[in-house]
């Protein structure tokens, strides 16, 4: 098949033949249709991902078919048409057993811990407790947007920040993640305030249902903005992965604010300082999300079906292989407002 390689880190990736993946005995091969372009991999690329080993394949973001089954995988045919959460869980630790497959134990993440999706077809473990069937009428690009971040900001806001209707809603950094909390947020009727040093991803967010804006790159103090548009926002998400947006999200809060750390912040940047002192006066609550457990997927899938939800407005390109080694290198320099998506057959 081919896949996009590369040998070294921050060196070009090259589209090239490498073996077709086979099945493991729990797992399937998925023939990939659509796999997005995240910032994720331009981190893994970098050389920023411990768990990466070289020479890699890039992608995580995946929709297609199944192509092939291990010996062991009775609820998935050939044909299927599924899609996966970036983390796929062992079905087998405590943290499983407890519905928790988002935080497996012994997780492994395509892209990053094994070959990705950057590839005509990619091979997936524990196919029983990770795939996600695709409904009917959505398409593989819509689909592969989900399983990164789409499912991760509708985890953030709805699952581990607990939205209400009526709320005030930050949303720090509106990127791929940003944008699809600040959909989910309006959808539930909070209301949302987005954070962004970028006119053009400011844009995006308003016609994505935010209520109000701060240009974080002609403000001071994008924190008391918030503050002073809100009186505090009750739920805050830093959605970019910085310190900086890290200690504005927890400093837009109001007294018993919830804080939704969603971006990464790569090992590579050292220890983000949180203002603790603030956390204790104000009895802030600090939260991690870390994508979604594929069990949990059906709820956000009916609210798309129903239309209440579009993350096909995020897919802003469609790109072919050919195309992603230079996408990938860009992604440093310009992360894009939208989501771009990869057409490995196209
Ligand atoms: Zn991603
Ligand atoms: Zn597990």
């Amino acid at each position: 098949m081919r896949a996009v390689v590369f040998e070294r880190y921050g060196t070009p990736a090259e589209v090239r033949d490498v073996p077709d993946p086979e099945p493991a005995e729990h797992g399937v091969v998925v023939r990939v249709e659509a796999t997005g372009l995240c910032r994720s991999d331009w981190h893994g690329w970098m050389g920023h991902d411990p768990d990466i080993t070289l020479p890699h394949v890039p992608g995580h973001e995946l929709a297609g078919t199944v192509e092939a089954v291990g010996t062991r995988v009775t609820g998935w045919r050939p044909g299927d048409r599924v899609t996966v959460p970036f983390v796929c869980a062992c079905g087998s630790c405590p943290a499983c057993a407890a519905g928790d497959q988002q935080v497996c134990e012994r997780q492994t993440q395509p892209g990053f811990s094994h070959w990705g999706s950057f590839a005509e077809y990619v091979a997936l473990d524990h196919a029983e407790v990770n795939l996600v069937r695709v409904p009917d009428g959505m398409s593989f690009a819509t689909a592969a947007s989900l399983g990164c971040r789409f499912a991760t900001a509708f985890r953030a806001v709805v699952q581990q920040g607990r939205v209400a209707a009526g709320e005030w809603v930050a949303v720090h950094g509106c990127g791929g993640v940003g944008l699809s909390a600040v959909m989910i947020a309006a959808a539930s009727g909070a209301r949302v305030v987005a954070v962004d040093v970028s006119p053009k991803a400011l844009d995006l967010a308003r016609a994505f249902g935010a209520a109000a804006c701060v240009d974080a790159a002609s403000t001071a103090d994008p924190a008391a903005a918030v503050r002073e548009l809100t009186g505090g926002a009750h739920l805050s998400l830093d959605a970019l992965g910085s310190p900086a947006t890290c200690a504005a999200s927890v400093a837009g809060l109001r007294r018993r604010g919830r804080h939704v750390q969603v971006g990464l912040l790569p090992s590579a940047d050292g220890t983000t300082p949180v203002p603790m002192a603030r956390v204790i006066a104000l009895e802030l609550e600090i939260l991690g999300s870390h994508g979604m457990a594929a069990h949990t997927y059906q709820p956000m899938l009916e609210l798309v079906r129903a239309g209440v939800l579009r993350p096909d407005r995020l897919v802003t390109a469609a790109i072919p292989l050919a195309a992603a080694p230079s996408a990938l290198a860009a992604m440093g320099t310009a992360p894009g407002s939208g989501v771009t998506v990869i057409e490995p057959w196209s």
